[in-house]
C-alpha cells in the first residue's frame, strides 16, 4: 500500500481535516462494489452518487470511450460539430416527455441549471417579456453550487456566505411535513403547499416572474417526496400564469423513479428538465438540458443576423468521450430493461427502509422508486451522527450517502434482492449501536 501525501489537494464538500485523520479512499470498483487500499470489499448503497445504476466499470462504456478518443478526441463546438452528440441528442429525446426534444449538452448538474434559468430569460426576452426574470424555487431544495443554483437552492450552508447571489429569487417552503412521517410514497397530506407559487404571484406579480424550479423529488436534502396532486397543482399554476415549470431532475432521471424521468412517474410534464449523473453511468463528466421545442423555436427565430441566437455553452459541451460513454450507458439501460428493473425492485427497498423505522433512533422514513431516505433522531450537535454513521458504515463494509443527519438509500438497478438485504443488515447493525 502506498502512503499518499495529503499535502496538496484540497477535496470538495468535505471537512479536510477530519479527513486527514481518516481518509477513505476507494481504488477500485466493480458491479455495486468498490475496494479500498487494503482491498476491503465495500457495497455500494448509493450508486456512487446517484451516478451509476447499471454497476460500476461497464466494459461496454470503457470501450466506447476508448474507441471514441482513439477516433476523435475534441472538436471546438462552437464552431465544428461531432456527429455522437447528434446521436445522443435523438436518442433522449425519445426518452424525455413529448414536446421536450431540443437538448443542450453540458458536464454537469450545476451547469444544467445555470444553463436552464439561462434559457428561461432568453425565451421571455425573445417573446419580448424580459420583465419577466424573477424565479421561484424551494427551501430544502439543492440545485447545485454555481451561483444561479446557489441562490435558487435552500440549503442554508450552501447559500450563508454568498450574499444575495442571483437576485429576485423566492423560495416555496419545502414539502417534508410531520404528518406525512413514515409515508413511502407520495404523502397525503400538504398539497396545498404548491400554493405558495401562488403567493408569489400575488406578490410579485406574473409578469415578473420566469420560472418555478423544483426537484420532482428533493434527493441531496433528504429524499423529500412530494405530497399527492402537489406537482400537478405547480403545473396548473404555472399554466394559469405564464410561468415555466422546470424539473431538476439530476437525480431521478434515468430510471430512478422507475420510469424514464419523475415527470413521467407523477404524470406532470415540465416545460424544461435539467438531467446528469447517470445520464453516462457516472464514467463520464456530463449534463443536459431538455427543452420544449417551442421555446428552442422562440429563440431561435427571434435572432437576427448570423451571430448566435444563445450565447451560452462550454469548451467541453458535448464532449465526445461523454457523448460516447452515454450512448453506450443508453444502450445498457435499454438493453437491460434497467428501468423496469428498478421498477420492480422499489418494493424491496421500501419495505426494507420501513423496517428502519422499529429503531429508536430513526424518526422518519421516506421513499419512491429506487430511492430512500432516513431521519436519525436529532442530537446535540446538527449534522453530526450523520457524518459519524456514514464513517461507521463505510468500516462496516457499505457506502451510503449522509446530509446532515438525513440518509440516502440509492441502490444500483443491478442490484440483486439479496445484494438489498445485505446492505440493510449492515445498516440495522451499525444503527442498532447508536
Ligand atoms: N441538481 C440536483 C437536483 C442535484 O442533486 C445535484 C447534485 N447532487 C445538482 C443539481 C448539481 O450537480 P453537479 O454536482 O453535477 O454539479
Amino acid at each position: 500500500m502506498s502512503t499518499l501525501n495529503m499535502d496538496y489537494h484540497w477535496l470538495p464538500f468535505t471537512n479536510n481535516k477530519e479527513f486527514k485523520a481518516n481518509p477513505q479512499l476507494i481504488v477500485r470498483a466493480e458491479g455495486i462494489h468498490y475496494y479500498d487500499q487494503q482491498q476491503r470489499k465495500i457495497l455500494d448503497a448509493c450508486s456512487g452518487l446517484f451516478t451509476t445504476p447499471a454497476g460500476h466499470c461497464r466494459p461496454e462504456i470503457t470501450e466506447a470511450v476508448s474507441k471514441q478518443l482513439a477516433t476523435l478526441d475534441f472538436t471546438p463546438h462552437f464552431l465544428r460539430a461531432n456527429p455522437a452528440s447528434f446521436e445522443l441528442a435523438e436518442r433522449i429525446a425519445e426518452l424525455t416527455p413529448e414536446n421536450l426534444d431540443r437538448i443542450f449538452f453540458v458536464n454537469s448538474g450545476s451547469e444544467a441549471i445555470e444553463t436552464a434559468i439561462k434559457i428561461a430569460y432568453a425565451f421571455f426576452a425573445a417573446r419580448g417579456d424580459g420583465g419577466k426574470q424573477r424565479l421561484v424555487s424551494r427551501e430544502r431544495a439543492y440545485h447545485g453550487v454555481n451561483f444561479g443554483g446557489v441562490a435558487l437552492s435552500g440549503m442554508v450552508k450552501n447559500r450563508d456566505i454568498y450574499g444575495a447571489g442571483l437576485p429576485g429569487v423566492a423560495h416555496m417552503r419545502h414539502t417534508w411535513l410531520a404528518e406525512n412521517s413514515n409515508t413511502l410514497g407520495e404523502g397525503e397530506h400538504g398539497i396545498e403547499l404548491a400554493d405558495d407559487l401562488l403567493r408569489m404571484i400575488q406578490l410579485h406579480g406574473a409578469q415578473s416572474i420566469a420560472a418555478c424550479f423544483v426537484e420532482p423529488i428533493a434527493g441531496s436534502t433528504g429524499v423529500l417526496v412530494p405530497p399527492k396532486g402537489y406537482l400537478q397543482r405547480l403545473r396548473q399554476l404555472c399554466d394559469e400564469h405564464d410561468i415555466l415549470l422546470v424539473f431538476d431532475e439530476v437525480i431521478t432521471g434515468f430510471g430512478r423513479t422507475g420510469a424514464n424521468f419523475a415527470a413521467d412517474s407523477f404524470d406532470v410534464t415540465p416545460d424544461i428538465i435539467t438531467m446528469a449523473k447517470a445520464i453516462t453511468n457516472g464514467a463520464q463528466p456530463m449534463g443536459a438540458v431538455a427543452v420544449r421545442t417551442d421555446i428552442y423555436d422562440t429563440v431561435i427565430e427571434a435572432a437576427p443576423g448570423v451571430a448566435p441566437e444563445f450565447f451560452h455553452g462550454y469548451t467541453w459541451s458535448c464532449h465526445p468521450a461523454a457523448c460516447a460513454a452515454a450512448l453506450a450507458t443508453l444502450n445498457i439501460y435499454r438493453d437491460e430493461s434497467l428501468f423496469e428493473r428498478a421498477r420492480a425492485l422499489s418494493p424491496l427497498l421500501l419495505d426494507a427502509v420501513a423496517n428502519l423505522a422499529e429503531l429508536d433512533i430513526i424518526n422518519d422514513v421516506r421513499g419512491y422508486g429506487m430511492l430512500a431516505g432516513f431521519d436519525l433522531a436529532p442530537c446535540e450537535q446538527p449534522g453530526r451522527r450523520g457524518a459519524q454513521l456514514q464513517l461507521d458504515l463505510f468500516n462496516a463494509g457499505l457506502h451510503l450517502k449522509t446530509t446532515g443527519d438525513a440518509g440516502i438509500i440509492a441502490p444500483a438497478f443491478v442490484t440483486t434482492p439479496q445484494q438489498i438485504e445485505q446492505m440493510f443488515e449492515i445498516l440495522t447493525k451499525v444503527l442498532k449501536r447508536y
